[in-house]
């Protein structure tokens, strides 16, 4: 049997064995509940308290402003129910690419608009602004919910830009950074955000658990009701051996980024350049200067092209995996007016190889008979 080449990195990652390995203690003889006051409890609330300190250090803010979470769904929505209830935002401003995971929050609480984008999903930075400054001249505060990295596409936000945007005009700012952090070094108190999202099992960390940044003097209050954990702010006892992995799965992707980011760029490339040369007319719906684990390929004329990549062994997708399921377009890719072409996102990650990339190009040969 032929082994599965594994493209799909952007929908999730393997868990890396350095990372369960961090991990073990904590779900076999380390199980304590933080909260309890005698030794096994207070080895668990070390633990949790190294793995927040790790993890501010590595992305530039204070200990105090890294709250775990269940993933990005919850981080996204906790950010922008709070800004909503807490902080006064009437007006949402966002875009229609973002993940559902923002798209249905901001439309359930409250008015929206979206900011126009370039054909290859970039901010248009001017209609922003005009935006930001029509709320702002009627005495509207405005949340801006804005992804660093798409998740589709991956076309890249200019984040420092938009945070200076949003503090010209006093609005709060919130940024999806699900696909960026764990990808690229990030200075989070440098960005201007007062909310950004993460997700532990985007790099090769576990499922189930992500981050929530809340820029200091942010007066937010918990989505999730009931016991204090994480300084009250989200209830539940905490996922001990998942911010433990977190942590240990951001450690290794900081300390390893020039060189798994180098050889990640250079398979995208490969895989670029031989799918080009294999089907002249397929589209490139990444833009030149784009996230470096994803490539998304519109290609001509073909119906159910993931469901043949499957059979051949290599799992990708049309769009992100909750749209899955068929080769309907997504909402990215029709807001972004691509729905001419069957798209397929290839995503990778450091475990992938140049002879797993020379094999699927192998397999669009032979789907397109250029022999
Ligand atoms: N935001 C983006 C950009 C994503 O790609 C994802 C995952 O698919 C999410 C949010 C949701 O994250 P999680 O799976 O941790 O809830």
């Amino acid at each position: 049997m032929n082994q599965t080449i594994y493209l799909d990195n952007a929908a999730t990652t393997p868990l890396s064995p350095e990372v369960l390995e961090a991990m073990m203690p904590y779900m076999k003889e380390q199980f304590g509940n933080p909260s309890s006051a005698y030794v096994l409890g207070r080895r668990t609330r070390s633990a949790i308290e190294a793995a927040r300190r790790s993890v501010a250090s590595m992305l530039g803010v204070k200990n105090s402003t890294i709250y775990f979470t269940s993933g990005g769904t919850e981080s996204n929505n906790t950010a922008i129910a709070s800004a909503v209830r807490d902080l006064g935002c009437k007006h949402i401003i966002t875009s229609r690419i973002e993940h559902h995971a923002v798209l249905h929050t901001v439309k359930h609480y409250a008015r929206c608009s979206f900011v126009k984008l370039t054909p290859y999903g970039e901010v248009d930075y001017t209609d922003l602004n005009a935006q930001l400054r029509e709320q702002a001249d009627r005495g509207i505060k405005c949340l801006v919910s804005l992804m660093h990295a798409n998740n589709e596409i991956g076309t890249l936000l200019e984040i420092e830009r938009v945070g200076q945007l949003c503090r010209q005009y006093g609005a709060v700012f919130h940024s999806d950074c699900v696909q960026s952090i764990g990808h690229y070094p990030i200075d989070l108190a440098g960005c201007g955000v007062h909310f950004a999202s993460a997700s532990g099992h985007k790099f090769h960390g576990p499922k189930g658990i992500g981050l929530l940044y809340i820029a200091e003097g942010v007066a937010a209050s918990p989505l999730i009701l009931g016991g204090a954990q994480e300084r009250n702010m989200r209830a539940g006892t905490e996922n001990v051996y998942g911010i433990i992995g977190f942590a240990r799965a951001l450690e290794i992707a900081m300390s390893n980024f020039e060189q798994d980011s180098k050889h990640i760029k250079g398979l995208k490339e490969q895989l670029r350049t031989g799918l080009k040369e294999t089907v002249p007319d397929l589209v490139i719906h990444s833009p030149d200067h784009s996230l470096y684990t994803v490539l998304s390929v519109g290609f001509p004329d073909k119906d159910l092209l993931t469901t043949f990549f499957d059979m051949a062994g290599i799992c990708v997708s049309g769009g992100s995996a909750c749209s899955s399921g068929d080769d309907a377009p997504s909402h990215v890719m029709a807001a972004l007016n691509k729905t001419d072409f069957a798209t397929v996102r290839f995503s990778f990650s450091k475990y992938n190889s140049p002879a797993e990339i020379d094999k699927t190009i192998d397999v669009v040969k032979n789907l397109f008979h250029v022999v």
